[in-house]
């Protein structure tokens, strides 16, 4: 990135070796309601041009706007989750600009307050744990779409996402890296996807970032002049345009020339940025009040309602399944399956070996729903036939050999696991008698091996493990059979 090998200054002797990128984020996310924010009209990406729009989403004059409380809980349930306060009134600004697709002539967003304020996120970074702080989150509407026509030469618009909820949460610039950043994306991403705030497809532009970019001399608190990349609707295209813009601001401050305040957009085929705006054209968006709509309320029942329907956070599950005791590799496997934490604690509520269980999950489970194409808590064989089939393994009913080939079938039928064992013949011999009338025949049968393992060849044992084993038909419980057979070559 921007770390240079020894000092080196530029024409104006500045020591530019030592920069260091500053990177905040501006992240829109698409609230997951069935209407508008101000109207009832549908909120559906796959609606005919301009079918899902009525005299409000149109800006026509006179219309009133009323506010969708879904919309107000949604964003403060993203509040809760990422430590913001949440404020009891919020109020509506109107910010003023001119563009075809936004048929208002302003967006209706917050400027003060925001519904919520401050808070943070964690992410982890190779030098540890590192937190971001949250600006603030607000409640905004998105605006229609411009759709070019390059055949025709003409534009056209379609109104159908105008007045679609949207919260933007604005980071602080805290970020020091496009992998901070895009770590950073991708955990909130998730988070709010799993929050049930957001739909979350990133193609449809539901999750979406302007990147804020600047440079600095490592340790100085002050702040460099930023460029600002619009509109980047994937972690990927995000990572690149921070990379190429910090090697553009690099080069800028090598040559000794300004960076000057732009606003940007990112080429994802050229992988660069362009000018779309410098600071002598920005905006003017002249914000004031919203007169037409009534403070956004978040109440304390709200608030409350909202705490106790919160999922545990990725954190606590994982530190829960730490205390299960289970291998790293382990629990990022059950973390990465949506439901198998869920359908591992209810086989744990039927059987509580949380190690033995999530091994069964990890070795057949998994790989069987994958196969299947099915979610995992959609699966024939449920928590607790699971639970059952891990008992009868640790009460040597079933061996290790006869689960591979109860699995497949316990997975298709769902039936129950003691008795498919025993309809296919899969309960395990670990009755001492039969063992050793089975010891007895292959001792009988490889009297070379025993005089082997009689003088000393202790190794020879396992083969004849095998042998014993194969007759069976893998039905033999093998620590036993290993037993019976010391037994019988003593006699
Ligand atoms: P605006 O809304 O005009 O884009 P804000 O002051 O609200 O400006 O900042 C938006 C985002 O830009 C925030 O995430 C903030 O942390 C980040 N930011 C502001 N100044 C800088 C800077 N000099 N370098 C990097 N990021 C910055
Ligand atoms: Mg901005
Ligand atoms: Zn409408």
């Amino acid at each position: 990135m921007t770390e240079g090998v020894g000092a080196r200054t530029n024409p104006t002797g500045e020591n530019v070796s030592e920069m260091e990128p500053v990177i905040g984020l501006e992240i829109h996310a698409q609230l997951k309601t069935k209407t508008k924010l101000f109207c009832s009209c549908a909120i559906d990406p796959g609606a005919l041009p301009n079918s899902n729009i009525c005299e409000i989403c149109t800006g026509q004059p006179g219309a009133l706007p009323r506010m969708n409380e879904k919309a107000i809980e949604l964003a403060a349930k993203a509040g809760l989750a990422l430590g913001s306060k949440v404020n009891s009134e919020s109020l509506f600004s109107r910010k003023n600009y001119f563009y075809p697709d936004l048929p208002n002539g302003f967006q209706t967003s917050q400027l003060d307050p925001p519904i919520c304020e401050g808070g943070f996120m964690e992410i982890d970074t190779p030098a540890g744990p590192k937190t971001i702080r949250l600006n603030r989150i607000h409640l905004e509407d998105d605006a229609g779409k411009c759709v070019h026509d390059e055949k025709r030469g003409r534009t056209l618009v379609d109104l159908n996402r105008a007045g679609t909820p949207l919260i933007e949460i604005v980071t602080e610039p805290d970020l020091n890296s496009s992998t901070e950043a895009v770590e950073f994306l991708k955990k909130l991403h998730d988070l709010l996807v799993r929050l049930d705030v957001t739909e979350g497809r990133m193609e449809e532009g539901e999750f979406r970032c302007d990147v804020n970019v600047s440079l600095r001399p490592k340790g100085s608190e002050t702040l460099g002049v930023r460029g600002e990349i619009k509109n980047l609707n994937s972690f990927r295209y995000a990572g690149q345009a921070i990379e190429y813009e910090i090697k553009r601001q690099t080069a800028l401050y090598e040559q000794g020339q300004p960076v000057l305040q732009e606003t940007l957009h990112f080429d994802p085929v050229k992988r660069e940025t362009r000018t779309l705006r410098t600071k002598e054209e920005a905006h003017d968006y002249r914000y004031f009040p919203q007169p037409d709509l009534p403070p956004v309320r978040v109440s304390d029942e709200l608030l409350a309602k909202l705490k106790n329907s919160m999922p545990a956070t990725a954190e606590d599950t994982v530190k829960k399944l730490q205390a299960y005791d289970l291998r790293e590799d382990l629990i990022t496997l059950l973390m990465d399956r949506k439901g198998a934490v869920n359908y591992l604690d209810a086989a744990i509520s039927h059987y509580d070996e949380p190690k033995k269980l999530a091994a069964l999950m990890a070795e057949f489970l998994l790989p069987a729903c994958q196969k299947a194409d099915l979610a995992i808590l959609d699966s024939p064989l449920g928590p607790s036939k699971l639970a059952k089939l891990a008992k009868l393994m640790d009460k040597g009913v079933v061996g290790r050999r006869a689960a591979q080939e109860l699995f497949p079938l316990l997975f298709q039928s769902g039936g129950d696991p003691e008795q498919l064992a025993k309809e296919r013949g899969l309960v395990q011999i670990s009755d001492k008698g039969a063992l050793l009338a089975l010891a007895a025949d292959v001792v009988a049968r490889h009297p070379k091996e025993v005089s082997q393992y009689r003088s000393g060849q202790v190794k020879v044992l396992s083969f004849l493990v095998g042998k014993l084993m194969r007759e069976s038909r893998g039905a033999a419980d093998p620590k036993g059979a290993g037993e019976a057979l010391i037994e019988a070559m003593k006699g």
